[in-house]
């Protein structure tokens, strides 16, 4: 057997995990809006990574990239603030890669998120609203920078968390969509440390630069429109309290918003009339894409992603009935069948 270094090794390990993360399905959704003809929405679907996300893709991008500078080494431990998915991709990967993980999240994110993160091995700091919440969580990963043996990924502000995207979120549906020869006429996903958006956006705009790219947040929470941190909404993962650093909303096209309960009906409408049980920002994504596809006009060409499942999402309203207000658009869309793409 040749003898390995720890080095090699992990190099070997990271090469092994891209096998389980990223090359994901792309399906086509197909819907009627109003009494307008059959549309579709291209969908990267993401919940058939490693851990069930496509958060898993940044953080075994960044990892890859840490080891290859030499910021990580074989006993340092991950340090991240993360609202849930993020901690989950690290305290999994991480551990694959054996070190140890430490996550600082608010302590109002759902149980099955701070469960799954545990059972991975991971230590986990709940920060509460009076401590800070989710900033709190980045200040209190932050004061751990200087221990020897710490690497502490950023996920909002490490541009390999952009190129992450680039190269393979958006490298992947630039290919899908090469082969389906079709032209992309926009893009949109929530955005959340902004990742997806911008990585997606830089790869797509740089094969068609007529592309509109599109961040997402919630209406009751329109942290992109007013900067900082409005109201309380219920779509995980997407909207935290200020806008990313590694977020250019110069570079991006107009923000759209949706709302939370019109996102949760979506979300429970994709699983219960299609199959595709998918978490509240997949519902939100979806929404927002027919949203701009009404304005774009019937044969347009739009894309985003769904980023989980909604396994992690048992304890939140996701499970409960939720009721329709004015103004949504979910009762406005009948769902007609998804078809995988090659
Ligand atoms: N949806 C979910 C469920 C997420 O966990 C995240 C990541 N926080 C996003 C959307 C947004 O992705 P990004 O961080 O790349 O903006």
């Amino acid at each position: 057997m040749i003898k390995k270094t720890p080095e090699r090794f992990i190099n070997d390990k990271i090469q092994g995990l891209w096998q389980m993360v990223g090359n994901t399905a792309m399906i086509a959704v197909w819907y009627r809006y109003k009494n307008n003809a059959e549309q579709r929405i291209l969908v990267k679907v993401e919940h058939s990574n490693l851990t069930g996300s496509i958060k898993d893709r940044m953080a075994l991008y960044i990892l890859q990239k840490a080891y290859g500078q030499g910021k990580i080494k074989p006993g340092y431990t991950i340090v991240e603030a993360t609202s849930g998915n993020t901690g989950i991709s690290f305290a999994a990967i991480g551990k694959a890669l054996g070190h140890k993980v430490k996550i600082f999240m608010p302590d109002w994110m759902s149980r099955e998120r701070i469960e799954m993160i545990r059972s991975y091995g991971a230590e986990i700091r709940l920060v509460s609203k009076e401590e800070g919440g989710f900033k709190g969580s980045i200040q209190m990963a932050e004061m751990l920078q200087h221990d020897e043996r710490v690497f502490l990924p950023r996920q909002f502000a490490n541009q390999y968390n952009v190129e992450a995207h680039k190269e393979t979120t958006g490298r992947e549906i630039g290919h899908q969509l090469l082969l389906m020869n079709t032209k992309p006429n926009a893009f949109i996903a929530g955005v959340g440390t902004g990742g997806t958006v911008m990585g997606v956006g830089k790869f797509l705009s740089a094969l068609y630069p007529e592309i509109q790219i599109h961040p997402l947040e919630p209406a009751e929470s329109p942290t992109l429109t007013t900067g900082h941190k409005v109201g309380n909404h219920r779509i995980q993962g997407i909207s935290d309290e200020f806008i990313p650093p590694i977020v250019d909303l110069k570079s991006l096209n107009k923000v759209v918003q949706v709302n939370d309960g019109d996102a949760i009906l979506m979300a429970q409408r994709l699983g219960k009339e299609l199959g595709l049980a998918v978490g509240i920002s997949s519902g939100a994504n979806f929404l927002g894409a027919v949203k701009i596809q009404q304005e774009l006009g019937l044969k347009s060409v739009v894309v985003t992603v769904f980023p989980d499942r909604n396994g992690k999402y048992l304890s939140t309203d996701l499970f409960k009935a939720e009721p329709v207000r004015d103004g949504y658009i979910t009762p406005q869309v009948k769902l007609l069948n998804y078809q995988v793409l090659n």
